[in-house]
């Protein structure tokens, strides 16, 4: 079984690298910013979604107890899965270790320059699940699924202050992750710098598949 958890800036490709991997291997893969920015455009806002809302769109973390039953509704130890977004700091990775230890932490290493360019450039297209970057891989057409045709979306939490808050709480919260990791033996690092068949191609040469 292979349980894989991605670590990286906002905007170093593991939604692009964790997507990929599910599709290809069928292992499930959960996002937890996915699931929480799912929550903050649902309908029903009652007091725990909109404190949920409150603190994503300042791109603080959600709290560590809400996140972790999140994940541990959604993996069992006895089968493959993906992470992508959790664990987050320190605290949620021992909530992760004594429910289930990973065997491999994949860091996707990137320089801070490319994660802007990459985040503010990003659009999504929600049904066919395409992202796009407005510098790098732009659809035919400005602001429509190449798939699909649908309206593709600039995520709220994409704007640059935002974005540079989230930078600041991975600094100070997540980067301490790798140290912990290191130690255990399961940190592999990539290189994000190059292009998504690259950084996939080496993904999988750490994961032996
Ligand atoms: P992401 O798309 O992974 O950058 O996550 C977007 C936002 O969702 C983050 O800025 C946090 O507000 C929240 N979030 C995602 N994952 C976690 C987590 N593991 N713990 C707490 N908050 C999280």
């Amino acid at each position: 079984m292979l349980k894989i958890v991605f670590l990286g800036f906002p905007g170093s490709g593991k939604g692009t690298q964790s997507l990929l991997l599910s599709q290809k291997t069928s292992f499930i893969r959960i996002s937890t910013g996915d699931i929480f920015r799912s929550i903050i455009t649902s309908e029903e806002i009652d007091d725990l979604f909109g404190s949920v809302r409150n603190t994503v769109l300042h791109g603080e973390l959600v709290s560590d107890e809400l996140t972790f039953e999140i994940i541990k509704r959604r993996i069992d130890c006895g089968s493959s899965w993906i992470l992508d977004g959790f664990p987050r700091n320190v605290a949620q990775a021992l909530l992760l270790s004594n429910f289930c230890m990973p065997t491999h932490v994949i860091f996707i290493d990137v320089s801070v320059d490319l994660v802007f360019k990459r985040i503010s450039g990003r659009r999504i297209a929600k049904d066919s699940e395409k992202m796009y970057n407005v510098y790098f891989s732009p659809p035919k057409q400005e602001g429509y699924c190449d798939i699909s045709g649908e309206v593709l979306l600039h995520r709220e939490d994409d704007s640059p202050d935002i974005v540079k808050k989230r930078l600041e709480v991975y600094e100070r919260e997540t980067q301490p992750l790798l140290a912990y990791y290191e130690n255990k033996g399961l940190l592999h690092r990539v290189d994000g710098n190059l292009s998504i068949d690259e950084v996939y191609h080496n993904i999988k040469e750490v994961l032996s598949i």
